[in-house]
């Protein structure tokens, strides 16, 4: 008996210690500066490599400062920063424009190269940044490579190349308890900045005027960066129209016309490195209707077209909630994008494999059903509701799911 009352007092210091050891750790571990780790993905539909390319200091973290080691085991990529003595003390998911075009037939012919950008909270000491990806036979991540970092590493860049303006255009305060969600200007010239500022104003319209942004607007700081366009609008290359923008976006992306796409993330972090961000959303200036979004890379979509707003917040909800297509329907590039042997991530969809682990508990009362076809394939997905934003510009909001999956991900930036 008292070796068991012994062992639960230990417990309950060992649990108060933790709880003490959580609430000191960043401090313990990281500035208030942010650390830019500029990587390139290389390869082809078999094999990839990640290489290092440059680390810039940044001035702000911005993010939150409690809630630094994700628990929502999403995305097809992880990063993670591990201490000397192998601690994990940040991790995040992600996806990439390499791994969907690494699902593109072009994939089976020719390897090809993609720059992309992370951020973590500056370190005080030496760490690792390792990269795993998501194996598509067993749904595991595998660590793909490992960057030991030193901060005091004199090639580190604090040069700050940016010249153009950046305010704050909704302000609720302290970025650390806020989604920062910064909408970045494409295909802008300095003449149709005036236009961007209105343009972005509306874009935070369309926000708050759709469940649940509409109740959660004390929880968002945006900002704004009006980064100079030397020409106006975007590539049309099917229609061999070129134009030099600040972030160089194009239509066309994988032989899809509609797919408006900026093929070098690294150029959109490279233009917010001044904001404190959790969010980017590059607002492009075309009426051509396009649009992409992809989780914790980068949403972007067309300023000038009668779907707008469907459009802005449907990658929004990819790039920002994690949430998949719910569509099954429209042409896209990609070759069985999900294996149905296994359960999808994205909280909006099921293969049924672990539905338990999705909106099982939302089918009683009816707040939520099962209908097949999604993720781009019209048997052996199902998704939570006949229509939803995820699924048609058409759908008047957000299917009961995909609001969870987004109050979730508000709550995971405000801690
Ligand atoms: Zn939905």
């Amino acid at each position: 008996m008292k070796t068991k009352i012994g062992s639960i007092l230990l417990l309950l210091l060992c649990a108060t210690t933790s709880l003490h050891s959580q609430q000191n750790n960043f401090t313990d571990h990281f500035t208030e500066q942010r650390l830019r780790i500029n990587i390139v993905l290389a390869g082809n539909s078999q094999e990839q490599h990640c290489y290092l390319e440059s680390l810039n200091k940044e001035p702000f973290w911005g993010g939150s400062q409690s809630s630094l080691v994700q628990d929502m085991n999403y995305g097809e990529y992880n990063y993670r920063v591990e201490t000397q003595s192998g601690k994990i003390i940040f991790s995040k998911g992600f996806n990439t424009l390499f791994q969907e075009w690494r699902t593109t037939a072009e994939a089976n012919e020719i390897s090809k190269s993609f720059r992309s950008s992370y951020t973590i909270p500056f370190p005080n000491n030496k760490v690792n940044v390792i990269f795993s990806e998501r194996n598509r036979n067993d749904g595991k991540f595998y660590d793909i490579a490992t960057f030991p970092i030193d901060p005091l590493n004199k090639s580190i860049s604090s040069e700050n190349t940016n010249d153009f303006n950046i305010c704050k255009i909704h302000d609720q305060g302290d970025p650390k308890n806020k989604v920062d969600l910064v909408l970045i200007a494409e295909g802008y010239t300095l003449d149709q900045m005036d236009k961007f500022r209105k343009d972005a104003k509306r874009f935070v319209g369309y926000l708050f005027d759709i469940e649940p942004y509409k109740s959660r607007e004390k929880d968002f700081n945006i900002w704004v960066v009006e980064s100079v366009s030397k020409d106006s609008g975007t590539d049309i290359p099917h229609n061999d129209k070129w134009a030099n923008t600040a972030l160089s976006s194009m239509f066309y992306t994988f032989g899809i016309d509609r797919y408006l796409t900026a093929p070098d993330q690294t150029i959109i972090a490279q233009a917010a490195s001044e904001v404190p961000y959790d969010a980017l959303y590059v607002i492009v200036n075309t009426e051509k209707y396009g649009g992409g979004g992809i989780y914790n890379f980068y949403g972007l979509s067309m300023a000038d077209h009668p779907t707008s707003a469907q459009v802005f917040v449907h990658e929004l909800g990819h790039s920002f909630a994690g949430l998949a297509d719910e569509y099954y329907t429209s042409d896209v590039a990609y070759q069985e994008f999900y294996n149905l042997a296994l359960e999808p991530w994205e909280p909006n969809i099921t293969t049924k494999v672990n539905f338990e682990s999705k909106w099982a508990d939302m089918l009683e009362g009816g707040k939520a059903g099962l209908f097949e076809g999604g993720g781009y394939m019209a048997k052996g997905i199902f998704r939570p509701a006949e229509d939803c934003r995820m699924k048609a510009n058409t759908a008047p909001a957000f299917c009961p799911v995909c609001t969870r999956a987004i109050n979730k991900m508000i709550d995971n930036y405000i801690k």
